[in-house]
């Protein structure tokens, strides 16, 4: 909580916040919390679509789904400041269904714009959270058959806090997502869980490895050695790799020699409203 009013000061220019007491802090955790649900519920969250492209022909072959929010002050919150609060009031279950909904029916629209499969999938990240309190794979299903889409065009982004949770119920889950045709993607891969044995047990599809390992990466001995490992071990496992946080061309280059299949990152673009999402698509993949 505490780091979160620092964070809210920050980006408001409210520096008294770094003063506040306990009481203050929950006070305005409260007040964030109050806005979200309102913020959900009127709907003033929106995506942003980052393109993940293949390293190798340089094609998108999918977007991810990002929330964004600009609240009642005009001031444009992280998701990495107002995912936490949304998990620790519930507001994630709402706010998760709400970014799955949305990112079918945003897929269904571009098909219909070029009349068939646009040729991308939409990937949507699962919080931790989420995985507990909701029934993922129905509402997975439920967003599908409203949208018209495959699950096929579904990359559903999990992170290891997810397994270290419950295995036995994310392994269930996993199951009847890959029931659904679903793509399983590993986001921010080594930042988290150590035993590795999920990888065998589970059914995950894609590293996503973290932008931490990916930047500075070039002039990082042991970056760079734990990205090899890295991508020999999906390859080992038959498993698909995105780098993530890809910012020069020379990082691009690296990574498609070292065999990572797919990358994301601003040298290719940064999350884009969902019309500039879809006006770079036709630019680059007709
Ligand atoms: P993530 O899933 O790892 O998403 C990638 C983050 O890296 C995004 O931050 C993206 O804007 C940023 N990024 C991409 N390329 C670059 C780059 O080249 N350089 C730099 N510096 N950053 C890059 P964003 O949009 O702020 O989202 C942060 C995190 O919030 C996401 O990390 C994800 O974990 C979470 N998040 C966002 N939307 C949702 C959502 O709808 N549901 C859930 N559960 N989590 C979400
Ligand atoms: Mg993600
Ligand atoms: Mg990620
Ligand atoms: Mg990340």
């Amino acid at each position: 909580h505490a780091q979160f009013a620092v964070k809210r000061a920050k980006t408001s220019g409210r520096t008294e916040l770094y003063h506040l007491r306990a009481f203050d802090i929950a006070r305005e955790q409260f007040s964030v919390e109050t806005e979200l649900r309102r913020a959900i519920e009127n709907g003033d969250m929106t995506l942003s679509y980052q393109p993940i492209w293949d390293l190798g022909s340089g094609r998108i072959v999918s977007f991810e789904a990002l929330a964004r929010w600009t609240n009642e002050e005009g001031v444009a919150l992280s998701p990495n400041d107002f995912i936490p609060v949304a998990e620790e009031s519930g507001l994630i279950v709402p706010l998760g269904r709400w970014a799955m909904e949305q990112a079918a029916l945003t897929l269904a629209t571009w098909d219909r714009r070029v009349g068939g499969d646009c040729g991308v999938k939409v990937a949507v990240n699962l919080s931790a959270i989420q995985l507990q309190r909701d029934r993922i794979p129905e509402m997975v299903q439920a967003a599908l058959e409203q949208a018209g889409i495959a699950g096929s065009r579904l990359t559903l982004e999990l992170t290891e806090s997810a397994i270290v949770s419950d295995p036995d119920r994310i392994s269930r889950t996993m199951m009847a997502l890959k029931d659904l045709g679903a793509t399983l993607a590993m986001d921010d891969f080594g930042t988290g869980y150590s035993n590795l044995a999920y990888l065998q047990k589970l059914p995950i599809d894609l590293l996503k490895i973290d932008r931490s390992f990916i930047s500075g990466m070039l002039a990082d001995r042991d970056k760079i050695a734990i990205v090899r490992a890295v991508l020999s071990l999906a390859q080992a496992l038959g498993m698909q790799t995105t780098a993530e946080g890809i910012e020069t061309n020379e990082l691009a280059q690296t990574l498609a020699a070292l065999g990572c299949t797919y990358g994301q990152g601003y040298l290719y673009a940064q999350p884009l409203v969902e019309t500039d999402a879809y006006a770079l698509l036709a630019a680059r993949n007709s």
